[in-house]
């Protein structure tokens, strides 16, 4: 997430795999919602802890360097990702070798080491293809600094493999004849850390046009616990969704059925939250642009922007239980029978 500065009274901180799973169809077109609710749970049991686990200790290694826009670990982590996509048998949007939407360094005002990049991986709805769920995740972070490599495993690290993991899930329940009716945009914004850039750059430059983006899930910072919550660190923070649309915000709370007990926490989305994080964070771009938007994070803690923000201090069961609830939210859009509607100001 990308940091402003606020006085530290104010900040109040503690400082391919693929197995093929075979479905039954029900032979009927009027599935009940249980028959989806169970399908959707078997999809949402490949996201794995081990394989977060693996994953984040690769994309937050030192061999990314902290992956600072446009530099060399930036692009080896673009590189990386769009490998894994080819892995698991996910395209591009126009089913080509090229994942990804390039952005000249120009448009970073200064700030960036050079070119840059988003990373888009696409998953085609089989009903209403032209609709579109986009989920993000921002894949830079600061570089290093005094010979220290910032390797940002829960800042962004924890997001962009959460990614990875629902595109495989959806792409497991393409693959077994139950994808997603509508379309599932992965999108992967650089630039985060430079302010919000990459996803800005996309909202300019939509890939699908907005008018068509049902929603946009956003994820950024999933894998801690912050202090508030030591002792019930079963919890997200949801920010955002009831902001433009009231179908959006009854979405993760249907989600959340899925999981027992899930504490959803909407202390950031209070409308006078000082440390504004409803405007920090990536979805922002889509708010401004109307698109319905939720963010999901799990909190500050001490290592965020240090370079101790690490893997092994992540929590992976947690941050998969967490990946889940994603999961089943996007499910929800991707797969109800109307579209969610834009039918509040965005306050
Ligand atoms: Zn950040």
């Amino acid at each position: 997430m990308r940091k402003i500065f606020i006085t530290v009274s104010v900040l109040a901180l503690t400082a391919c795999c693929a197995q093929k799973t075979v479905i039954k169809k029900t032979g009927s077109e009027t599935t009940s919602n249980n028959t989806i609710k169970n399908t959707a749970e078997i999809y949402a049991n490949t996201i794995t802890a081990d394989e977060m686990k693996t994953d984040l200790y690769i994309y937050a290694s030192d061999e990314f360097e902290g992956r600072d826009t446009g530099a060399p670990g930036q692009k080896k982590a673009v590189e990386w990702l769009k490998k894994q996509y080819k892995k698991m048998g996910i395209s591009s949007v126009d089913g080509s070798d090229n994942y990804f939407q390039p952005i000249p360094e120009a448009y970073f005002e200064g700030k960036a080491y050079g070119d840059s990049e988003n990373v888009l991986a696409y998953i085609k709805g089989t009903e209403k293809p032209d609709e579109v769920v986009v989920l993000s995740a921002h894949l830079d972070h600061v570089g290093y600094h005094d010979g220290q490599i910032y390797n940002g495993a829960d800042d962004d690290g924890s997001g962009t493999v959460a990614l990875l993991e629902i595109a495989e899930a959806f792409k497991k329940a393409k693959y077994a004849g139950v994808g997603p009716k509508r379309s599932v945009l992965i999108l992967h914004v650089t630039g985060e850390e430079k302010g919000l850039f990459g996803s800005r750059f996309y909202a300019e430059n939509p890939v699908f046009p907005l008018a068509n983006t049902v929603a946009n899930i956003n994820v950024d910072m999933i894998g801690r616990v912050d202090p508030q919550h030591e002792d019930k660190k079963r919890y997200i923070y949801v920010i955002g969704a009831d902001r433009l649309s009231t179908g959006l915000d009854a979405a993760v709370t249907e989600a959340n059925k899925n999981l027992d007990g899930f504490n959803l926490d909407y202390k950031y989305n209070d409308r006078n939250d000082p440390q504004r994080i409803y405007y920090r964070s990536d979805h922002y771009n889509f708010a401004k642009k109307g698109v319905p938007a939720v963010f999901f994070f799990s909190g500050l803690h001490e290592d965020y922007h240090q370079p101790t923000d690490t893997p092994d201090k992540i929590d992976y069961p947690l941050m998969t239980e967490r990946t889940k609830l994603i999961f089943y939210t996007a499910w929800e859009l991707v797969n109800s029978k109307e579209r969610i509607k834009v039918d509040r100001d965005g306050n």
